[in-house]
Formats: C-alpha cells, sequence, structure tokens
C-alpha cells in the first residue's frame, strides 16, 4: 500500500523536477499559438464539456500532471478569448505579454504585500507605480495610491475616503461612531453612473436611493449647475455605453465653492489622460479629490488590477484604517494601509511591467490606437448601413439597425459566430450593440474581419 506521506513526497519531488512547469509551458504556447483563430467565445461543445468538473470532492489526491491535463483539455477551450484581437464585450481589457511574463515570474515569488517586511519589492514597486501614475496622470504631487482589485474596490475605497473626510469636517468620526445619528450628507451624481457606484453607495451606509441624481444628456454627461454645501460628487470619466466624459473642470470648480468631494469613476476612461489628443477629455481631474481608474482595461495590465488615488495620501490611510499590536507602522509603504484587504497578491509587478514597457510613449500609442480603431468601427459600421448611436469620443461604439428586434438577433448571431464578441446594452430606450476596443492585440484587420462579421449576422438575421 501506498502511504500518504509517499504520496506527498512523490508530488513534491516532481515539482522539484520542474516538470509539472514545463507541462503547463506547453499548455500556455499551444494556447498562445492559437490565440488569433480560435473562437471568440466558446463553442457549444466546449460548454457542454465542463460538465468534467461538476464531481463530487475527490477523497484521494492525484496526479498533479492530471489535473494540467484536465485543464488544458476542457478548460482551455472553454475560455473567452479576451487576449486575441477580437473581442470587444464588456469593458474588458487583454495583457501585454511583457506584463504577462512578469506576472509568470511573480507566481513563482507568491508574495504577500500587506506589508514592506513581508516583501520589500512589492512595497518598492508599489511607490514606484503611485510616482509614475501621479505623473502620468498628471495628478497634484502627495497623492497616494491603493492597489486593489479593481474599480469596484477603488470606488468605495474613494467614497469612503470622501464620506469619512466630508463628516469628519463636521466634527463626525465615522470610524468611531458608525453612521447612526451623523449629521446628514448629501450624495450627488449622474444618472448613468456605473452599477458599481451604487453597489459602493449601499456598502457605505449611504443609501443607493437616497442620493441626489442630476440630468444628464445624451452622450450621458451630468449636467451641473449647483451643488448643495460639503456633499459627495460621483463624476465619470468614460461613461460603459458612450465612452462620454462629464465636465469634470466645471464641476471641480463648483465644488470648489462649496467644500465638496469630488470623486472621479475613471475605470477605463481616465487614461485618456495619458495621451495628447485625448487628455482635453479628462481637463480639469487635477481638481478632484478621488479616482478609481482600472489598469486591467485601457492599459492592458493582466486581472485583476485596479487603483484608488487619493490628493490626500493620509485620508485614505485613516480610511482604510488597520491596526493591531503585531502590525508595524513603518518609514518604508506598507500597501494594506491603503487597501480594504491586508493580504495581496504582488498584483502591482504587473502593473510595474505594463508602465515599464510601455512608457509614456507606449501609453499614448495604446490610447491612441484603441480609439484609432474604435473610429474606424463607426465609420466602416455606418458605411454597411448601421446606425451608430453615440459621439465616439474614446473607445466606445453603440450600433444599432434598422429596427429594436433586427439589433436583438444581430447581436446573437455575432455572439454565436465565434469571429467576434459583443455585449449588447440599452441606450435612449432602445437595444444597442455595444463595442468597446480595450486590446493592445487589435489590428485593422481584425476590425475588418469584425465588420464582416457584423454585415454578416445582420444580413441572416432571420426575427419577427
Ligand atoms: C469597469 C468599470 C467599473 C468596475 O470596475 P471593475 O474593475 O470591474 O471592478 C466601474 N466603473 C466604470 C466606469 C467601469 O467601466
Amino acid at each position: 500500500m501506498i502511504k500518504k506521506i509517499d504520496i506527498q513526497q512523490e508530488m513534491y519531488s516532481q515539482i522539484l523536477g520542474k516538470e509539472l512547469f514545463e507541462q503547463a509551458k506547453s499548455y500556455t504556447y499551444a494556447y498562445m499559438d492559437g490565440v488569433h483563430e480560435r473562437n471568440v467565445f466558446p463553442n457549444d461543445e466546449a460548454i457542454k464539456n465542463l460538465v468534467v468538473f461538476d464531481e463530487p470532492f475527490p477523497a484521494m489526491s492525484i496526479n498533479p500532471t492530471e489535473l494540467l491535463r484536465m485543464l488544458h483539455e476542457y478548460g482551455s477551450p472553454a475560455t473567452v478569448t479576451q487576449t486575441g484581437g477580437r473581442y470587444f464585450g464588456f469593458v474588458t481589457g487583454s495583457s501585454v505579454p511583457s506584463a504577462l511574463a512578469a506576472k509568470w515570474l511573480s507566481d513563482v515569488w507568491d508574495q504577500n504585500t500587506a506589508l514592506y517586511v513581508m516583501s520589500p519589492i512589492s512595497s518598492q514597486l508599489e511607490a514606484t507605480c503611485e510616482k509614475w501614475l501621479v505623473d502620468l496622470l498628471g495628478l497634484p504631487a502627495g497623492t497616494g495610491a491603493g492597489f486593489v482589485t479593481g474599480s469596484s474596490t477603488a470606488n468605495l475605497c474613494g467614497l469612503a475616503a470622501g464620506r469619512n473626510e466630508l463628516l469628519n469636517r463636521q466634527g463626525w468620526d465615522v470610524n468611531v461612531d458608525g453612521l447612526f445619528d451623523a449629521p446628514k450628507l448629501r450624495v450627488v451624481l449622474g444618472g448613468q453612473a456605473h452599477a458599481t457606484i451604487f453597489k459602493a453607495l449601499a456598502l457605505l451606509g449611504l443609501g443607493k436611493s437616497r442620493v441626489e441624481i442630476v440630468p444628464t444628456d445624451n452622450q450621458g454627461r451630468m449636467i451641473v449647475d449647483e451643488m448643495p454645501e460639503s456633499c459627495l460628487v460621483i463624476t465619470q470619466a468614460g461613461n460603459v455605453n458612450t465612452g462620454a466624459f462629464d465636465p469634470i473642470d466645471e464641476i471641480c470648480d463648483l465644488a470648489r465653492r462649496v467644500n465638496a468631494w469630488v470623486h472621479v469613476d475613471g475605470a477605463f476612461g481616465l487614461w485618456a489622460a495619458g495621451s495628447r489628443t485625448k487628455k482635453i477629455l479628462t481637463q480639469g481631474i487635477d481638481k478632484a479629490d478621488s479616482w478609481a481608474v482600472d489598469a486591467h482595461k485601457t492599459l492592458n495590465a493582466p486581472y485583476d488590477s485596479g487603483i484608488i488615488l487619493c490628493k490626500h495620501s493620509e485620508i485614505l490611510v485613516a480610511a482604510m484604517q488597520a491596526t493591531a499590536a503585531y502590525i508595524p507602522h513603518g518609514e518604508q509603504r506598507d500597501g494594506m494601509h491603503y487597501t480594504p484587504e491586508m493580504s495581496r497578491r504582488g498584483r502591482v509587478v504587473e502593473l510595474w511591467a505594463t508602465l515599464k514597457f510601455l512608457g509614456k510613449d507606449g501609453v499614448e500609442e495604446l490610447v491612441d490606437r484603441l480609439c484609432d480603431h474604435a473610429k474606424r468601427f463607426a465609420e466602416n459600421l455606418r458605411a454597411e448601413g448601421f446606425r451608430i448611436l453615440n459621439d465616439v469620443v474614446f473607445n466606445q461604439v453603440l450600433v444599432a439597425c434598422d429596427s429594436p428586434e433586427h439589433t436583438k438577433v444581430t447581436l446573437e448571431n455575432i455572439q454565436k459566430s465565434g469571429e467576434c464578441w459583443c455585449g449588447g446594452s440599452v441606450w435612449n430606450g432602445e437595444p444597442v450593440i455595444r463595442i468597446s476596443v480595450c486590446s493592445w492585440a487589435t489590428t485593422v484587420a481584425d476590425v475588418e474581419r469584425s465588420v464582416a462579421a457584423f454585415v454578416n449576422a445582420r444580413d441572416r438575421a432571420i426575427f419577427p
């Protein structure tokens, strides 16, 4: 009989022999080699085969080569090809290869980035990225950054900082006294605010229905003429449908007069600040108080990578406060003081690798290229008789056919085609096909091939 201890030793010796990693590497290369031609969305067979994973928890340990094989055989075909060049769903970025390679290495490091003493390299890279992002985005000196999973969490952190500071100014300490009996806090936002904003407001005890929603124009931009004293204002740099930017400059000027806190949800749009031709869209962002941005969208860092930036670093740290006898507050950067989590993986390595690889020129070129592709999409689709419902100012395009029914069936056909993938949305009460160009890998040929898939999907649409 093989004893448990023997099995474990066997497993470890395999790891030491690096066979597992060689096996994983060969699967990885096979996936990479096929990425441009495989179905963008898994076919029916691949989805059906996922049933192999629906098994009871195994009683015994297995040879790890077997589980890797299972992942490759049944997992790889059921992935969505967001690293190809023809995935335009949601606002989902790809990953630049240099960052992916850096991620491999840092995965092997397996660092916990809570504290400097737990990972000096991660702390250094966080400090470096904080400085670079402030420079790239043109934010005020002294701005602090927390490295989180995505903009959902970044929005939560920014709104927590704003809530606490506004109440602090009225002599109320939320951290100590909670929200019951606190002075009233007014929250102002546009009717087109992202769903994650409402989620954050709910989690923060600010109530998603007691907010004051200001009207928006036909592109989804906030129309703000006045503002209550000391309110929390939530603006958007990049509407998830149209890509439009709120008039942040004007909003910040109004906010300054009434001592408001301005948070910018710039999940994918804030990167416009890195391009000389797109910067105008983010005019005035340096006057805001907090900003949320995703590196895993427009910047093409691997998942998951969001950043909360706060003009007053100490306000963010106070809002994320965590203390215990064993937690040092040292001279060096301790990442956990800027985020809700304590233990975190070293996602900053990939962010650093992306920024270091691209440089300022590369970021600008990437942002401009995504926007150019979006424009090309709009022009080519218009020429093919589609309607384009938004002003294409950034990377988003809203497309419709002649009737809502035709649009819906066309979208279904596109999604099933395997040629490219787009999501749907509703704009001004009408169903639309939403294109988000977010991948560094997208080429002019990918746009043309996708436009052809749109035409094909529309022309063979059968609907009542
Ligand atoms: C994607 C997005 C979010 C949510 O970000 P996650 O990274 O998915 O958490 C918030 N706001 C906007 C405008 C977005 O595009």
